[in-house]
């Protein structure tokens, strides 16, 4: 099976064999079972081709579910390239197409491989005939719900629209269902299985763990001269791959404008080459700063967490919390971007309680502001406060902290093996939770 897979992959994509093992095992798995899938992997990793080659393969129509006309408009039309008859029934679809493509969907054999559509669209009473004649007719070979976070009212992106998928789903009961996303936390996951009714799903998730990254927490209170402190590590990460050709970089992430501009100023007052990048700088002065740092012309970039998205650098060798990161989810996904190489990094917090207060009430303040704007409660406010409590709990708990990180992904505990202080060294980590308490007492 496996060599007709790679010469499907071939054939109808052009490509020369799987991305990854996951992918490969992803695959099979849809086109082999009866089961339902559940697929985590990050960003970039191909989840669209764990439908879209089964979906070629199959006898039938795989719908595809996406939350956005935007997203949904590049897969097709990046289908149609391919020559794979894909197509979206949404409401910005003139009349005239929305009829051909029916036309098609109630013909005996559709010529129609993947159906893309919006979940507003699912309960649509226009579209229910058509869903209704494709699942009499056995037509339905897949559905697969794309960005499944969506569902999760604990999910940053959280839409109502996706709560109709459950009906959607217990109208096509023998059609398996794959549900994907890059990114969910141990509730997350368990929302999209109840609320998709996944039955038993095969998972196939990324590992959390990456034996690479070297975690720790500094509580900065604590500290005679944090700035110091911060060079001296910093000193230490970017020396560490002295023995390789490339000079390493790093970046220090700040709550807000002023703090950066602070750091990058006293960074390098310390000789450390290191520049501030944040919303209130000229976008040109930003563009500018982020290519230096590409390039190593600039070894640090102090930043506020509008740096990063999209950088794809290799030799990060450290990424520093100057500030709590809001979430435990933010935190990993920013200081994840240390060591994509595969070299040892190093991730850092300089934690502080008075800044999870600060936090915390600013936290309490924007989401009072939205109860007024709303007029009412709702049990989501709730989600960003959890957040920032599972982000305090990683820098306060006595424990390894890459275990912290897998359990809150709900990924089984790792092999740390020294890589993160308190496997290194419990009793350090614990002798600074017990100064701290003493100076929170005083
Ligand atoms: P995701 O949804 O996981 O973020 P995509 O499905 O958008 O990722 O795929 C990311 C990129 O990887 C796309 O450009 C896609 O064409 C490419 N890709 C996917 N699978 C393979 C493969 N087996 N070989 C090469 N490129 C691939
Ligand atoms: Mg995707
Ligand atoms: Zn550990």
């Amino acid at each position: 099976m496996s060599t007709s897979l790679k010469q499907a992959l071939k054939s109808h994509f052009g490509f020369d064999g799987f991305r990854s093992k996951l992918q490969e095992d992803v695959v099979k798995a849809v086109v082999s079972g009866q089961r339902d899938v559940f697929v985590c992997m990050p960003t970039g990793a191909g989840k669209s081709l764990c439908y879209q080659l089964p979906a070629v393969l199959a006898e039938g129509i795989t719908l595809v579910i996406s939350p956005l006309i935007a997203l949904i408009q590049d897969q097709v039309d990046h289908l149609k390239e391919l020559n794979i008859a894909a197509c979206s029934i949404n409401s910005k679809l003139p009349v005239g197409e929305r009829r051909l493509i029916l036309a098609d969907l109630g013909s005996k054999r559709p010529k129609l491989k993947l159906l893309y559509i919006t979940p507003e669209m699912v309960a649509s009473p226009s579209f229910q005939p058509c869903l209704t004649g494709l699942c009499s007719r056995g037509l339905l070979s897949y559905l697969a719900v794309d960005e499944a976070h969506c569902v999760s009212q604990w999910g940053h992106d959280f839409r109502p629209d996706y709560l109709k998928l459950g009906e959607l789903r217990a109208r096509i009961p023998g059609v398996p269902c794959l549900a994907l996303t890059a990114t969910a936390p141990k509730n997350v996951q368990e929302d999209i299985v109840q609320s998709l009714r996944l039955s038993c799903p095969m998972s196939f998730v990324t590992p959390v763990f990456r034996s690479n990254l070297h975690y720790d927490v500094i509580f900065r209170d604590l500290l005679p001269n944090p700035y110091a402190h911060l060079h001296a590590f910093i000193k230490k990460a970017l020396d560490m791959d002295s023995g390789s050709a490339e000079q390493g970089c790093g970046i220090v992430y700040c709550r807000t404008r002023d703090g950066c501009e602070t750091v990058a100023y006293q960074l390098s007052k310390l000789g450390v080459v290191a520049k501030a990048y944040h919303a209130g700088m000229k976008a040109a002065d930003r563009t500018a700063t982020q290519n230096e740092w590409m390039q190593g012309k600039v070894l640090v970039i102090v930043a506020t967490i509008s740096f990063g998205m999209g950088v794809d650098k290799a030799n990060v060798r450290f990424v520093a919390h100057w500030n709590l990161a809001k979430s435990l989810a933010g935190f990993y996904q920013e200081s994840g971007r240390a060591g994509r190489d595969g070299l040892p990094s190093l991730c850092r917090t300089y934690y502080s309680r008075k800044d999870k207060e600060q936090l915390n009430f600013l936290i309490r303040q924007e989401v009072t502001r939205r109860q007024e704007k709303r007029g009412s409660f709702k049990e989501t406010d709730k989600a960003a406060l959890t957040d920032l409590e599972a982000m305090v709990l990683f820098c306060e708990h006595e424990g390894c902290r890459h275990a912290n990180i897998s359990k809150f992904f709900g990924d089984k505990t790792p092999k740390c093996a020294g890589a993160c202080d308190f496997c290194v060294n419990p009793k350090v980590v614990r002798a600074q939770l017990e100064r701290a308490a003493a100076l929170s007492t005083n």
